[in-house]
């Protein structure tokens, strides 16, 4: 790499993590209301020239803080708690036993159902089956697993990392992570026609999913991804049809029409008749056009980030090595007002804070005003502020619930048994 551009990059890396990465929320998270848990958490980064060193631990945030500062990481991330402390211990003693449940949603894996974009490129668009995926697996955690504190970051570049945090679920070891992103695998990245999409019954999981999906599919997967709007996708769509016969009878339907949305409708009045007129083919598949809607928009996950307790993945809040992006944390209600090609980078915050600066210089001399910012963190000056306070509400949450105390067994069973009793009644 350039030499300047090293320099300069360094230099914004140094600025950022010593006056603007939350390191106070960062430590307090990944304490979980104990101090000493910290120095057990392995951290790992890269540098600008390309050096990688894993197994790296902090005592406290000032010695992670320092670290960041010194060495000007162009990428941190962090994976397991382990037995010993990662950093001076031999790795055959290392034995990860906590790590966080997480996720990865990336736009790449969803090339074969965008024509917005594709590979490295996302837009507006396409970040709208991001807002789809993260509806349907919080709704999946809290519901089907029960889990509460869940944390949504922004990857830096076209996707989202989950962290689900609850304590007991830290515990899991690789093999139960992978059973329960199984459960998630109703459609694989990059495996068009090769899905597990073949429904016999709808699981409840599932009814819930097509619900979260139905207000999107037509105007963003129909009408605006233009699901069937010519012959190449037409042909996609085509290869899931069950048998020669019918693919053909589709095929010329659809030909009739000239727009994505009149394809699609003409083919659900063509599959209800067949449905009605008790055609074989289309009752043994009954639930073809609850597949395809999954298949066009069930959320893609990267399977081998979620089952490796020791995986590393990008640590909250700190940078993307390419795209300069902060690794923000995202409000889940608001994840489809987020525009990913204006997301903060280093350049951005820092411009941000000048700005800042010199307005309240202005406003200072005009009113002759003390100046009431100089108890102000340099992030609360920034576009970041509003990302540290999701996170910050995500902390406060978490550290309710690890207070609130314990409902006894049987009171809580007393308390079930109420409930379906009043269901069953009234
Ligand atoms: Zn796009």
């Amino acid at each position: 790499m350039d030499g300047i551009i090293v320099d300069k990059k360094t230099r914004l890396l140094k600025l950022y993590y010593k006056i603007f990465f939350p390191v106070d929320e960062i430590a307090e998270w990944l304490s979980y209301g104990d101090g000493k848990k910290l120095k057990f958490r392995e951290f790992a980064y890269t540098t600008v020239n390309g050096a990688f060193k894993r197994y790296i631990s902090f005592d406290n945030r000032e010695e992670m803080v320092k670290t960041f500062y010194t060495e000007a990481p162009a990428k941190v991330d962090i994976s397991a708690i382990y037995n010993v402390r990662p950093q001076y211990s031999g790795k055959s003693n290392l034995r990860p036993l906590k790590k966080e449940l997480v996720f990865d949603i990336d736009l790449t894996d969803y090339d074969e159902v965008r024509i917005c974009c594709s590979g490295t490129k996302i837009c507006d668009k396409c970040w709208n089956y991001m807002t789809i995926a993260c509806k349907i697996l919080d709704a999946s955690f809290r519901e089907d697993w029960g889990f509460r504190n869940i944390l949504w970051v922004y990857s830096g570049r076209r996707g989202i990392h989950v962290w689900v945090c609850d304590e007991h679920i830290q515990l899991l070891n690789n093999i139960q992570r992978a059973a329960i992103i199984d459960f998630f695998q109703l459609v694989k990245g990059n495996m068009f026609g090769k899905t597990r999409v073949h429904l016999n019954k709808l699981h409840f999981s599932v009814r819930r999913a097509l619900k979260i999906i139905e207000p999107y599919f037509i105007p963003l997967i129909v009408i605006e991804q233009d699901m069937l709007g010519n012959k190449q996708r037409m042909d996609k769509f085509l290869d899931s049809i069950p048998t020669k016969e019918t693919r053909n009878e589709v095929g010329l339907l659809l030909e009739k029409y000239t727009s994505s949305l009149d394809r699609w409708q003409a083919f659900l009045i063509y599959i209800k008749t067949e449905m009605e007129s008790m055609n074989k083919v289309w009752l043994q598949r009954r639930y073809f056009v609850e597949e395809t809607i999954l298949r066009y928009s069930y959320p893609r996950l990267d399977v081998s980030v979620t089952t490796g307790i020791n995986h590393l993945l990008k640590l909250p809040f700190s940078v993307h090595p390419e795209t300069g992006k902060i690794a923000i944390a995202l409000d889940l209600d608001q994840i489809h007002l987020f525009k990913p090609n204006t997301a903060p980078t280093m350049q951005s915050i820092w411009n941000e804070k000048i700005a800042f600066n010199s307005n309240i210089k202005t406003e200072n001399k005009t009113n002759k005003m003390s100046d009431t910012t100089e108890n102000m963190k340099e992030y609360e000056k920034t576009s970041l502020k509003h990302s540290v306070n999701v996170f910050k509400n995500f902390l406060a949450n978490m550290k309710t619930i690890r207070l609130a105390p314990v409902i006894d067994p049987e009171t809580e069973s007393k308390f079930e048994r109420i409930s379906i009793r009043s269901l069953r009644y009234y």
